[in-house]
């Protein structure tokens, strides 16, 4: 790492880098073996297909901050982006970005897949699964407060990083990361009777997401069912986590909804629940909350309260 601090800032700054990357590497350890026990806990799945799910969570690549072995875009192919001086403007440049992009895959349409592609930098506040590389990437710019914090309480942390790293492992698992296995094949790992069990439990996500709405507009279930999966399945995950660390769950909670505190004008908060894949933050938080049997312990929420919603409504895969 270089830097334009002097060499004992540098160096403290190092150590501070190294020990988020283990506190984070620990923490996706620690949470991986909850969904271990999770998925061997299953009622709904049979043995076989519960092998195969612990195979693909046990293959699971991790990566935390950036992939430092990845390959960036602009290093397999040339683009010369056009500087204002030479009368470039912004939607040209991504124009030819974009043009580059296309002319590289149509030429290397016949060479074998490759899966060491970088798809964004390390500064994006962001974080990935990748169902044909099955891994998780946790990029460096997602690691700052509220989601984490070197110094935050542990609850805050669980409610806020661990929250995301959780949903990114159910993303292995959702309706489209099924399709894929360990290996990031397309190929089915699945007992026929299991795969039915888990699409008339998908449904249940569905038919619960499509009550939601939102200034008038009703959540398309079917559109945000792989995101509202991860987001049901990561904290089912963080609440177990959360208990088996004796946290007050009150808290973890909390820092979970403020995460995802969001401002936008309703153009645009209608045009992403016409298109977005994910559901409105106010809903990942409302809907997400009302499925967990242990917020209305925790809240003492009662029949008749907004987020009351009966224990057969509230759907539940992993
Ligand atoms: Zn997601």
């Amino acid at each position: 790492m270089s830097c334009f601090l002097n060499l004992a800032e540098c160096m403290q700054q190092n150590m501070s880098v190294k020990k988020i990357k283990t506190n984070i590497r620990n923490m996706i350890i620690e949470i991986q073996n909850i969904y271990r026990q999770r998925l061997n806990n299953l009622s709904w799945m049979s043995a076989e297909t519960k092998a195969a799910a612990l195979n693909k969570l046990d293959k699971m690549k991790v990566i935390v901050g950036y992939d430092e072995t990845g390959v960036w875009p602009q290093d397999l192919y040339e683009f010369y982006y056009t500087p204002k001086n030479e009368g470039g403007i912004f939607i040209n440049n991504i124009l030819s970005a974009k043009k580059a992009n296309t002319d590289y895959s149509f030429k290397s349409k016949n060479e074998p897949v490759r899966n060491d592609i970088l798809v964004e930098g390390p500064q994006t506040v962001n974080a990935f699964y990748s169902p044909t590389n099955n891994s998780i990437m946790i990029l460096a710019g997602i690691l700052q407060s509220p989601i984490y914090s070197i110094d935050a309480s542990p609850e805050e942390n669980a409610g806020g990083i661990g929250t995301i790293i959780a949903h990114e492992i159910t993303h292995a698992f959702d309706n489209n990361g099924a399709k894929f296995d360990a290996d990031g094949n397309f190929a089915n790992w699945w007992q026929e009777s299991d795969f039915q069990k888990f699409n008339e439990l998908t449904e249940k996500v569905i038919n619960y997401y499509n009550t939601y709405e939102i200034k008038g507009y009703h959540i398309n279930g079917t559109l945000t069912l792989s995101e509202n999966i991860a987001d049901l399945g990561a904290v089912s995950c963080i609440t177990e986590y959360a208990l088996n660390k004796e946290y007050d769950l009150s808290k973890v909670y909390t820092a979970y909804g403020k995460i995802w505190a969001t401002k936008k004008t309703d153009a645009s908060e209608i045009s992403a629940i016409l298109n977005d894949t994910h559901s409105p933050a106010k809903i990942r938080v409302n809907a997400v909350l009302s499925a967990m049997d242990k917020f209305y312990e925790v809240f003492d929420i009662q029949p008749g309260n907004g987020m009351y919603k009966a224990p057969e409504e509230r759907p539940s895969i992993w």
